[in-house]
């Protein structure tokens, strides 16, 4: 069977950067499990895997365009110290959840000084061109409730609550 729109893909990959830092990986863990089609991942790496099939291996580098989109400096903010719940406990790194009006949006601390708190809010692997190596695991169709869903159900029925 090959990957198209509507099947569920089982697959282990590991995620490195232009200097072959890995920065995720399912080695170890159970593999990813997606439904193809349904922008469950990155788009390049969707585009990337259609029309393949189980026990393939493949390569890809994926521009920031096709993959978290770029850095974007309206999403760098300054905001008064005073404006946080525990000014004195900032520390460069932190990360925290806002409620925006596109829905919750995570933000890092990237720089302090004493009046001013400077935040991040773009995806950490924002900007980045990302190399994946994926090994193929399994390719089955959807079920009627994952295509319901949108998503895949794993095959201990982990992950999502509803
Ligand atoms: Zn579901």
């Amino acid at each position: 069977m090959k990957i198209s729109s509507d099947k569920v893909v089982s697959m282990h990959y590991t995620l490195t950067d232009d200097k072959n830092t890995v920065l995720d990986s399912s080695s170890g863990t159970e593999p990813l499990v997606y439904l193809h089609g349904h922008g469950g991942i990155i788009p390049g790496l969707e585009e990337a895997l259609e029309g393949k099939s189980k026990g393939e291996k493949l390569k890809v580098t994926i521009p920031a365009e096709k993959a978290y989109g770029p850095k974007r400096d309206q999403l760098l903010q300054k905001v008064p110290r005073g404006q946080f719940p525990d000014p004195e406990k900032l520390e460069v790194g932190m990360s925290f959840q806002v409620d925006s009006s596109q829905g919750p949006q995570i933000f890092t601390v990237t720089a302090l000084t004493p009046q001013e708190v400077t935040v991040d809010g773009n995806h950490p692997l924002a900007g980045l061109t990302l190399h994946f190596e994926v090994a193929i695991e399994d390719v089955r169709a959807a079920t009627a409730e994952e295509l319901q869903h949108g998503h895949a159900h794993g095959p201990h029925g982990h992950g999502h609550a509803h």
